[in-house]
């Protein structure tokens, strides 16, 4: 009996332990399955790439320009204005989030929306349950004058140098009866009101446009609090979450078109070649599947990537394996297709002609 018990006890512990070894083997299959699965995901997943920041794309198409490129100057002006404008942005987002209400809101940053063929651009947006507010940033320095009997808005620079402006409150006027009207149409019966917002450190108001509130960044919130305070509290409450994902839903982004297009630059001006981080030249050449720099001897493994953004930020939103070779310096078209289909880009054309674009 006890040898028959011995015997059974050995048996279920065989049958356990092949359970056990079955168990094990069939997990370590399905995890060598999993694992060529995901190896293959691994080689197939493809890198994505976009536009370089517009800032940052002025900055770097002015260094491809030679030294006394005649429409260099205008291009500085036009970065120091651009990045000035985006601080400027950054700076109202910044001070409202200390905005603060009971009821419940929300805010919406550089929303684009199309009416027909009339598409304008919000450079912020505060939804609450009373009403619609449109922030209007302007980034003007210096000296502000506004004549109340002719109309004229004029700054005046540190050297007396006068610039007459548009006066802002006509714009923001246009902008509030667009949404009016825009959300009228998706049956939104909404009070918008606006506030024009002045993020300039070095910006005096001598006298101040009519029709319209205006105030500098750090007084925003408190105009804020001021628009809304005498609305009286609306009977059926704006439904805050509704209007925020029709808007977002209908957010029309601002496209932007090749610097080279946008300032009439011809390409040929530009200078060719890889740029290099460590001393700022255009010599990095590849090297096996480096790049490395002839000027200063630093390598870089990626930076095509960087080239690739350069060359749709200032040149084409496409581009075919020649170009990229021409615009790289690259001789080998083997190595500028592998380099290519690294990317997550839109394929069009056959082979011959094939062009590599962004996805949106
Ligand atoms: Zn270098």
């Amino acid at each position: 009996m006890d040898a028959f018990r011995r015997c059974e006890k050995r048996k279920s512990k065989t049958k356990l332990q092949l359970k056990i070894f079955l168990e094990f083997l069939n997990n370590s299959v399905s995890e060598c399955y999993n694992l060529s699965i995901w190896k293959k995901e691994v080689a197939t997943i493809k890198e994505s790439i976009g536009l370089l920041p517009h800032g940052q794309a002025i900055h770097y198409f002015i260094a491809r320009l030679p030294k006394t490129h005649d429409q260099r100057e205008y291009l500085e002006n036009q970065l120091h204005r651009k990045t000035a404008g985006e601080r400027g942005e950054k700076k109202m987002r910044k001070k409202f989030q200390e905005f603060h209400l009971d009821e419940n809101f929300a805010a919406l940053w550089d929303i684009g929306l199309i009416d027909g063929g009339w598409k304008t651009q919000f450079d912020g947006l505060v939804i609450t349950e009373k009403c619609i507010i449109i922030l209007d940033s302007k980034n003007v320095s210096e000296d502000l004058h506004f004549d109340e009997k002719t109309g004229e808005f004029i700054r005046m620079d540190s050297k007396g140098q006068r610039l007459i402006l548009d006066n802002p409150v006509f714009q923001l006027n246009k902008n509030i009866q667009f949404l009016k009207r825009w959300l009228g149409k998706r049956k939104i019966d909404v009070r918008v009101k606006g506030l024009i917002v002045y993020t300039a450190n070095q910006c005096l108001f001598h006298s101040k446009p009519s029709g319209a509130p205006i105030c500098k960044t750090y007084q925003m919130n408190d105009y804020l609090y001021n628009i809304l305070r005498p609305l009286p509290p609306d009977p059926a409450p704006l439904k805050i979450n509704k209007i925020k994902r029709l808007i977002e839903a209908n957010h029309s982004p601002y496209v932007r078109r090749p610097l080279c297009e946008t300032y009439k630059i011809a390409y040929g001006d530009l200078q060719k070649g890889v740029y290099c981080a460590d001393c700022k030249g255009y010599q990095m050449a590849r090297v096996k599947r480096n790049w490395v720099c002839s000027g200063c001897g630093a390598k870089n493994s990626a930076a095509h990537h960087f080239a690739l953004q350069e060359y749709f930020s200032f040149v084409d939103d496409s581009l075919s394996n020649k170009e990229f070779r021409e615009f790289c310096l690259l001789g080998s078209a083997d190595v500028a297709k592998r380099i290519l289909s690294q990317y997550d880009f839109k394929v069009f054309g056959d082979t011959k002609s094939r062009r590599y674009r962004i996805k949106e």
